[in-house]
């Protein structure tokens, strides 16, 4: 009889959704291998489940009815079963999860253990959207499986080595040691980029990168010698750049000038902050970047203007926190399949020398830098799954004393 293959879970819960991709590990070369991803959506309404293999093939999909819809046990316990009864040549070895919010204590990818789990309770009232979910799945799994190993990642931890200058705002000194402070967030997709980038261009990894991860939540990294120094985003996933449905920075005089004026509560900011502005609010029409690129409506237009203004301004200021750049990066779904957001961001940055090759730019090549730009120019596809697997297989073997 032939032993089972370790696969390895990763698992990403969000509000109304659940992610999911399971790798294979070849112990021999340490090389991952995805065998299949997918998610529950409508989590809470009319949940429906779809997953695909590598190949992109779909291998499965369900539906539940508005009662099961909200129950995140049996949606969890459904995914492990389809999973266990789908990869008959692989065993589940561990389960790792993506945490947004690891706090200032947390630097690194963690073993679960019950003592974690109450560290990240405690860190909801820094994310309270995304935290309970994150670890909802979690506290299921130790419950039930006991003893299956799991590792949570977390997407501030890149950011730990952010300077007090970049990390800190002009608050008084009381609420900054409370952690009112910038996290940063998209941790695990720069780690992954610039992994990526340490093996491609090592040259360039030395020096000063600014990563744009353009997604439909975006933010933009300054990473110095593969540290993080500054991010775009701060204390929530609300700053930096417009997104899909949020506003990204915004003068907190606003914020004031609502509730003051307009009587806006937590509830109703909270809405309008992440749910109803970002290239959504601007446009009237959709926080879709594609379907805002091929509308012909002025403001679907000025929305995606705003949006390259923005993401270009930053790319300047992130560039002056490290005293200069070495290289640009695009990446995440805006990042890598938009060639028109790309060469609009570029083009104004045109003074600071960069220049796109329009040919390299337009079939998402690698490299996509003009053979006299000062400043080359990438495309680098992100995979937090891959990362999260990877820290996952690392965690334990260090647990293990194979590190
Ligand atoms: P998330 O932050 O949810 O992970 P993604 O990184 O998948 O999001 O990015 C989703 C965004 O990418 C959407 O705004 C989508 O319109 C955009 N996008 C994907 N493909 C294209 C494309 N070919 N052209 C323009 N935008 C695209």
């Amino acid at each position: 009889m032939t032993s089972k293959q370790s696969a390895y879970l990763v698992l990403n819960a969000g509000s109304s959704s659940l992610k999911f991709s399971a790798f294979r590990h070849h112990p021999h070369n340490d090389a991952l291998e995805t065998l299949l991803s997918g998610q529950i959506s409508g989590i809470g309404s009319r949940a429906r489940f779809e997953a695909k293999g590598a190949d992109r093939r779909p291998l499965g999909e369900h539906s539940w009815d508005d009662k099961d819809s909200a129950c995140r046990d049996t949606l969890l316990q459904y995914v492990l079963n389809w999973i266990n009864a789908t990869l008959v040549d692989d065993e589940i070895a561990a389960v790792g999860h993506r945490v947004v919010h690891g706090g200032l204590a947390i630097s690194r990818p963690m073993p679960v253990s019950p003592a974690l789990i109450d560290e990240l309770d405690g860190l909801i009232p820094l994310a309270p959207l995304h935290q309970p979910h994150n670890v909802a799945p979690i506290r299921i799994l130790a419950k039930n499986f006991p003893a299956l190993p799991q590792v949570a990642c977390f997407d501030t931890a890149f950011h730990s080595t952010q300077p007090p200058l970049a990390r800190n705002f002009a608050l008084p000194q009381a609420l900054t040691d409370e952690g009112v402070c910038s996290y940063g967030f998209h941790g695990l997709s720069y780690e992954y980029v610039t992994a990526h980038l340490v093996e491609s261009r090592p040259d360039l990894a030395e020096g000063r990168v600014v990563i744009c991860h353009l997604g439909n939540g975006s933010s933009l990294c300054a990473v110095k010698a593969g540290k993080s120094m500054d991010t775009t985003m701060g204390f929530s996933v609300l700053d930096g750049v417009p997104m899909g449905t949020r506003t990204g920075s915004l003068d907190p005089g606003v914020i004031l000038y609502l509730m003051r004026e307009k009587q806006m509560g937590l509830e109703a900011l909270e809405d309008l902050l992440y749910r109803q502005s970002g290239l959504l609010g601007v446009s009237g029409l959709s926080n879709d970047m594609k379907v805002l690129q091929e509308s012909a409506e002025p403001a679907a237009k000025q929305a995606v203007e705003m949006f390259c203004f923005r993401v270009a301004k930053e790319v300047a200021a992130l560039a002056a926190s490290m005293g200069g750049i070495d290289a640009l990066v695009f990446t995440a779904g805006i990042g890598e399949n938009s060639p028109e957001i790309r060469a609009a961001v570029v083009e104004r940055l045109a003074w600071l020398g960069i220049k796109l090759n329009a040919e390299a730019n337009g079939r998402k090549a690698y490299d996509i830098s003009a053979s006299d730009t000062q400043i080359p120019v990438f495309v680098i596809p992100t995979n937090e799954e891959m990362m999260i697997a990877k820290h996952t297989i690392n965690v334990l073997g260090q647990l293990a004393g194979h590190a």
